[in-house]
């Protein structure tokens, strides 16, 4: 009797099955997409040249952020594959955080991982995100968060390309654009 073990990468952001490149993203690339924002924040640092962090209630969160920016931002959402703006664009520009406009990933980073999620192998600058051990379902990932204001933005995987060899899978609703 064979057994065949399938050892199926864990190529998302979560459990969806990576879709193939013929498949049919749904809601996804917005061509000649607007800048969804046009103001980036820049890092503020205090006399030990730490990043000064933006602290807020759920109240205002919620005040600030629609549903589902919420439930990814400040629960450690994940939005479904394909269904973001971001994924597609090929823009050159600034990718910022939706909760407090820091400027996160540059457009020279990001290429196309095929996951459905705005994929890049590097941030703008390591201290601009935190990185935090996520044992979430029984399993051992990488969450990525941002540095300011501590919203989720998504995981990152050793299996992207040179030269860092990264790839952070970051939900498309966690950022703004600002173009060039
Ligand atoms: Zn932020």
């Amino acid at each position: 009797m064979h057994y065949t073990i399938l050892f199926l990468a864990f190529f998302a952001c979560n459990f969806s099955q990576r879709t193939t490149p013929s498949g049919t993203p749904t809601g996804a690339a917005v061509p000649g997409l607007e800048a969804t924002t046009d103001s980036i924040v820049p890092p503020a640092y205090d006399a030990n040249n730490r990043l000064i962090r933006v602290t807020k209630t759920d109240t205002d969160w919620k005040k600030e952020l629609d549903e589902l920016e919420y439930n990814v931002l400040r629960q450690e959402g994940t939005e479904r594959a394909f269904t973001g703006d971001l994924v597609k664009n090929k823009q050159k520009g600034t990718y910022t955080c939706r909760g407090c406009r820091l400027p996160l990933f540059s457009s020279d980073t990001k290429f196309d991982s095929g996951t459905g999620w705005p994929s890049y192998w590097k941030p703008l600058k390591p201290e601009y995100v935190t990185e935090n051990q996520d044992r979430a379902y029984g399993m051992l990932r990488t969450e990525v968060e941002c540095a300011r204001c501590g919203g989720h933005l998504g995981h990152v995987f050793d299996d992207g390309p040179k030269p860092t060899g990264l790839r952070y899978c970051i939900n498309s609703v966690s950022l703004d654009f600002v173009r060039e």
